[in-house]
């Protein structure tokens, strides 16, 4: 089972692990990020995600460990403007679309050609 937190990127050097385009581009320092641990060569690591890169499958999963966002680790260090981002993401199962990395990247998603590169990281 992945576990999950939320922070602030403390440093430039996080790469996203979102969808592509975005996914490889630097997470910048100050960023709302997603961070999950992910099963790697069979160790465990961290992979970071930008907070507007989170899909709704990601949100799905941590809803299933996590009823309530504030549960999920980092949640009561955010400041409350983000608290209530992720609040909201809780209820709509996604997150708000003036967050959305993909509004201003993706075309709408094609569920028939998934690009596996997210996929791996779809946890
Ligand atoms: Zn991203």
């Amino acid at each position: 089972m992945p576990g999950y937190c939320l922070e602030y990127a403390s440093t430039s050097r996080a790469k996203c692990k979102g969808r592509k385009p975005c996914g490889g581009t630097v997470i910048h320092q100050g960023s709302l990020r997603l961070g999950c641990t992910v099963e790697f060569n069979g160790k465990e690591c961290f992979a970071w995600r930008h907070w507007g890169c989170t899909t709704t499958k990601v949100i799905a999963n941590m809803k299933a460990q996590f009823p309530d966002a504030s549960d999920v680790d980092g949640f009561e260090e955010l400041r409350a403007g983000d608290q209530a981002k992720i609040i909201q993401a809780w209820k709509d199962g996604r997150v708000a679309d003036e967050d959305s990395v993909s509004k201003s990247f993706f075309k709408p998603p094609s569920f028939s050609n998934p690009s596996l590169d997210c996929q791996s990281f779809e946890c």
